[in-house]
């Protein structure tokens, strides 16, 4: 039987060699794979990812909300003294000012608290924040934010945030050690999380002693996010100091760098 002939195309007929396509093994150590596994984050959530004091304001919102409920008091004559309160001097005891005023008994700041942790709370990460992180995704860091604070308010804070999904873990220092972060406990929870020894690691935050101290603590490098009012030692400050969360690339390149002449 003669085979059919297939037409003789009009240009040159390419000549290819005749030797197996061999594909290069994947490397599992060297230079590789240092490349794409480079390292880890450990970050900070409040006034570092976001400024904590949205929270803040929605939660003595919710607490004049709550006072004009029960009370003879107007919403907004109880958000004025909260506010007034958290802009002065009396920050931090917002509530005993609201009860000072408008002769409340201090038996009702347990309720106040409670409504103000509970509030459901709407945040935004601060601009840059999403972008920032992918971008450390892609080029290989693996990141796990650290953060203190009640573990029921935090975790709705993160579910508000809406932040999980861009990042390798979410911890609650609380739940490693009492009072949670600078205490060691709570970095060596986030390193075993990351699977990573704390020289390929970085903290990143904006407070001086929990982050800053306590990242060092435990043998990391540091990034400390500027904040106004924020004075710092120079024997406490940070390995690098930068001014916006976009800024933690170039930074923490650096730093990796750094620590990776220190062990060669
Ligand atoms: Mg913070």
């Amino acid at each position: 039987m003669i085979a059919p002939q297939l037409p003789t195309p009009a240009g040159p007929v390419p000549v290819f060699p005749s030797r197996k396509v061999v594909m290069p093994p994947v490397e599992t150590t060297g230079a590789h794979v240092r490349r794409r596994r480079r390292g880890g984050l450990i970050v900070d959530l409040d006034d570092t990812l976001y400024p904590r004091e949205q929270f803040v304001l929605g939660g003595l919102a919710a607490v004049a909300r709550h006072i004009a409920g029960a009370r003879a008091v107007s919403a907004d004559a109880a958000l004025t003294v909260l506010i007034d309160a958290y802009d002065g001097e009396e920050r931090g005891r917002e509530l005993q000012a609201l009860c000072r005023r408008f002769d409340l008994p201090s038996d009702v700041i347990p309720e106040l608290v409670t409504v103000f942790r509970g509030h459901r709370p709407s945040l935004w990460l601060r601009p840059g924040v999403v972008d920032t992180l992918q971008r450390l995704r892609r080029d290989g860091w693996r990141i796990v934010i650290l953060t203190n604070g009640l573990p029921s308010v935090q975790s709705s804070k993160v579910a508000a945030l809406e932040v999980a999904r861009f990042v390798d873990g979410v911890l609650y220092a609380e739940q490693f050690a009492l009072g949670g972060k600078p205490a060691p406990a709570t970095f060596q929870a986030a390193l075993a999380q990351l699977n990573l020894p704390a020289r390929s690691c970085i903290c990143v935050g904006d407070d001086p002693i929990c982050d800053i101290r306590g990242g060092r603590g435990a043998g990391l490098r540091t990034i400390r996010i500027s904040r106004s009012g924020v004075q710092v030692p120079s024997r406490h400050e940070a390995d690098a100091v930068i001014d916006r969360f976009e800024d933690v690339p170039s930074a923490a390149d650096a730093l990796l760098n750094l620590v990776n002449v220190d062990v060669a």
